[in-house]
């Protein structure tokens, strides 16, 4: 086949491609940022810091996530909580959080880490900045509002899908080993039941008689 030939050939395999794609049968494309395509559950997006269902923050400042984050990129300080006005249920809550995102991998080892799940991974991907300080999320970008929305970066955006941070809580967690020796080495999911639409989670006594009936 001469080059004529090969020309031919390529058009017929461009037009194919095109026509299949132009009916929808191949488009693997959506009009993004107008829509957004849907992420699988264990998709690893920004962190968001949990608050308990009364409000009280999940961070205790114990640095753990830090200590163990590969790329060394978030920063904690705590602080021991006033008794007359506390933030979090523990002595101490993380009254400086910093991640920079520009150094985070997304592996989701902080949220392994974590011993009260205070840090969790969202869906929310959109994270570009035109400067470096913007990349560096502070208590104040993580930290959930009392309805348990997670705050948007660039809220004045107007390209922003607001409309994204209601499918957003920090409730996902990456993989959560329930702490039963049964499960021992499952990966297991925790549903997200949505912002505002928490249940109670148990006290500490009703996760005692559960565990105590659990192991018989
Ligand atoms: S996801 Fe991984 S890299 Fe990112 S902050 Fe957490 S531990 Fe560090
Ligand atoms: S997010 Fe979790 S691991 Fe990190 S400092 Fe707070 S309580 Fe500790």
């Amino acid at each position: 086949m001469g080059v004529f030939g090969e020309f031919l050939k390529g058009l017929k395999v461009t037009g194919g491609v095109m026509l299949r794609t132009i009916s929808g049968r191949e488009l693997v494309t959506t009009r993004y940022p107008q829509e957004m395509r849907e992420k699988p559950q264990r998709f690893h997006g920004r962190h968001v810091l949990n608050r308990y269902p009364d409000g009280m923050e999940k961070c205790i400042g114990c640095q753990l996530c830090a200590g163990v984050c590969p790329a060394d990129c978030i920063y904690v300080r705590g602080k021991d909580n006033d008794p007359d006005n506390p933030v979090s249920p523990g002595e101490r809550y993380g009254y400086v959080y910093e991640v920079n995102m520009l150094r985070c991998i997304f592996c989701g080892l902080c949220v392994e880490a974590c011993p009260t799940e205070a840090i969790t991974m969202t869906h929310l991907f959109e994270m570009s900045t035109t400067n470096r300080q913007d990349a560096i999320y502070t208590r104040e970008t993580l930290l959930m509002d009392e309805r348990g929305r997670v705050p948007h970066v660039f809220p004045n955006d107007p390209l922003a899908d607001l409309s994204e941070l209601d499918a957003a809580d920090g409730w996902l967690k990456a993989t959560a080993p329930a702490g039963v020796a049964a499960y021992e080495g499952f990966v297991m999911w925790r549903e997200t039941p949505g912002p505002g639409d928490w249940s109670p989670e148990p006290s500490q006594e009703e996760r005692d008689r559960r565990s105590e009936t659990e192991d018989g």
